[in-house]
């Protein structure tokens, strides 16, 4: 399956060095073929503010594996790195979420495809319309960029590109 998308953010420790281990952890072909890098962006946390910007990426992947089997892989290089689960959308080593899997549209109790907050979030959709403009969220039938506009005409979108 390709025009597979996933996000990855950090705000402990040496975040850059973070998210490049792991992006280096998913990339385990023949399952997982890393395709595209988002550059690196620095952004304000939302949720619980008061802690550290996060460093934020995109990376697209070629993959094997079911969207559930992706989800526990991500879930267990989480794990393999030391994130401690505190309070929801709190401080965090790295955290990796499915953004689209092709035009999938998956609603369970652990598994929401397309990431039910990606229309919304600046520092997902910056990084998302680096790599792949065009990319159409099969829910809202909008592109990247699309969906980047129309946040950008609601509020302030505090994303910085860093690397
Ligand atoms: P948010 O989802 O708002 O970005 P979060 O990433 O901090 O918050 P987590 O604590 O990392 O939330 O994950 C909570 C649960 O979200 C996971 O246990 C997982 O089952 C579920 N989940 C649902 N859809 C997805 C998805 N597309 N990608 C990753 N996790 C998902
Ligand atoms: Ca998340
Ligand atoms: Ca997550």
């Amino acid at each position: 399956m390709g025009d597979v998308f996933i996000s990855l953010g950090s705000n402990i420790g040496d975040r850059k060095k973070n998210i490049l281990e792991a992006i280096h952890l998913l990339d385990n072909p023949p399952e997982i073929i890393i395709e595209k890098k988002s550059s690196l962006y620095s952004t304000d946390p939302i949720g619980y503010v008061g802690q550290d910007w996060f460093l934020n990426s995109v990376v697209e992947i070629m993959t094997r594996l079911s969207p559930k089997e992706l989800l526990s892989r991500c879930q267990a290089i989480e794990e393999q790195m030391g994130r401690v689960r505190t309070m929801p959308w709190g401080p965090r080593i790295i955290d990796l979420d499915i953004l689209l899997y092709g035009g999938e549209i998956i609603e369970d109790d652990e598994l929401i495809i397309p990431h039910p907050h990606l229309h919304k979030r600046g520092f997902v959709l910056v990084p998302l319309a680096e790599i792949a403009p065009d990319i159409l969220h099969p829910r809202l039938n909008k592109t990247a960029v699309e969906l980047l506009r129309q946040i950008k005409d609601g509020h302030k979108v505090d994303v910085y590109r860093e690397c």
